[in-house]
């Protein structure tokens, strides 16, 4: 833990990243890439070096990769040197946006001139009590936990049928546990991309040996010393020998509750993804709620891509207060299940009109076009990538569904 020091009001050419992951990471490689000559300081939370998430319920969770090697930068050799004072182990407590100040979980005071919010979210997990045995997985720490309890066997109930619970169930299966995925919906993903879609996905767990149970929810998980009997809503009970949780996850805003900042489930940001103009409070990834500017709506979208790009937007705003740019990419998300790529690019709304196409002579890879009146909005891929990179070119350039299907074909 650094030393206390006291309030440090002089300073007025000083970045301040708050959350060291992707975002945070990428924000602070980006200033220092476009010059900010001022400090920039990162804090995180979590006392490894910042990593990527993605690898947690894929290449660490299989034993493919080390923990090692989800550390961000290792690998192009861009690790953040020495111009960016690293503050590891320390979370921000308090902000106060007029004063400039941010205050940390050591009772320091710092001041900043710029200031980004990158804390990201946590998993929800299940009410009550819940036994060791059942898990999240949002960092590297429950990852290598998630990986030893696989390790000791099944049977595994994932609680959840979303992408990194359909994730650690392909794992566990490429390891020979048996598995059980439950799904409050009528399908798993059903909320992101509908009832037929999600049905899809779930499709692809039964072929690989996995019991998916639609329509329950669980009620609680029983055990003395470790989780060993899970209870469903619809009287049933499950063995298990681990449980992973994943039902959704709630931003990291806490800690702001008490300054002027608006929140409305993540931190609600303009268009160039500034919180407060006049005070220079940015926010990037999982966290922020940025105006997208293409739907004129909010949100938070939680996918590697934008946390990458708000960064380096933002960095640049930063850097170019007079030349401010816009998020105006696709979202895009990828997921790796049973050695295939999901993939899913714009705005899956589950109520809009869906086409289904497959592969000639591959049943295998389907592609869902989603669009309104006319118009290509979403296309969710199953192991069919040039498919899905052929509809981001039509997204982008607001095409029509008749020429996905063309190029598609
Ligand atoms: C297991 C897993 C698999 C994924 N797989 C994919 C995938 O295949 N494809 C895809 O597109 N996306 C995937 N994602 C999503 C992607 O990883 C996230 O969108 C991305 O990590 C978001 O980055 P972030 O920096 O906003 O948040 P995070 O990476 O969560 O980083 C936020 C950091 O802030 C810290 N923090 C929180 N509060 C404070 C505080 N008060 N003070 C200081 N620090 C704080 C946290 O400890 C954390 O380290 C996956 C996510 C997970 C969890």
């Amino acid at each position: 833990m650094p030393g206390r020091r006291p309030a440090d009001r002089t300073v007025n050419r000083r970045t301040i990243i708050v959350g060291a992951g992707l975002a945070g990471f990428r924000a602070a490689q980006e200033l220092r890439a476009r010059r900010y000559d001022g400090e920039v300081v990162l804090v995180g939370a979590e006392t490894h070096p910042p990593y990527d998430r993605p690898p947690l319920s894929k290449q660490i969770l299989s034993g493919r990769w080390s923990p090692h090697d989800a550390f961000l930068g290792t690998a192009e050799g861009t690790e953040l040197d020495g111009s960016v004072e690293l503050r590891l182990g320390t979370a921000a407590k308090a902000l106060h946006t007029a004063g400039h100040q941010l205050v940390l979980d050591t009772g320091e005071a710092l001041a900043f001139d710029a200031l980004v919010i990158a804390t990201g979210t946590t998993p929800r997990t299940l009410q009550g009590r819940v036994p060791p045995g059942v898990h999240t997985l949002r960092t590297l720490d429950d990852s290598t936990a998630i990986r030893s309890d696989l390790l000791r066997g099944g049977p595994l109930v994932v609680v959840g049928g979303g992408f990194v619970g359909a994730e650690v169930a392909a794992v566990a299966r490429e390891l020979g546990l048996q598995v059980t995925i439950v799904e409050a919906l009528s399908a798993p993903m059903e909320r992101a991309v509908g009832a037929a879609a999600g049905a899809m996905c779930g499709q692809i767990h039964q072929e690989h040996g996995v019991t998916v149970k639609c329509n329950v929810s669980v009620e609680r998980c029983d055990g003395h010393h470790r989780v060993e009997r899970v209870h469903l809503s619809d009287g049933a009970g499950l063995d298990v020998a681990l449980v992973v949780v994943g039902v959704g996850v709630r931003p990291n805003t806490g800690w702001l509750e008490t300054s002027a900042l608006p929140l409305d489930n993540g931190v609600v940001c303009d268009e160039f993804g500034c919180a407060d103009q006049e005070n220079r409070i940015y926010s990037a990834g999982d966290v922020a709620k940025w105006l997208n500017p293409r739907t004129g709506r909010r949100s938070r979208v939680e996918h590697w891509n934008s946390a990458n790009e708000q960064a380096r937007l933002v960095a640049h705003n930063i850097t170019n207060p007079h030349q401010q740019l816009v998020m105006d990419a696709v979202p895009y998300f990828w997921s790796d299940q049973y050695g295939e790529k999901i993939q899913l690019v714009g705005e899956a709304d589950p109520r809009l009109q869906t086409t289904v196409l497959t592969r000639r002579g591959d049943e295998a890879h389907r592609l869902v076009l989603f669009s309104e009146n006319g118009t290509l909005s979403a296309a969710l891929g199953f192991g069919w990538t040039r498919a899905v990179a052929l509809c981001r070119q039509v997204i982008t350039r607001g095409g029509s569904l008749e020429e996905a299907v063309a190029q598609v074909r």
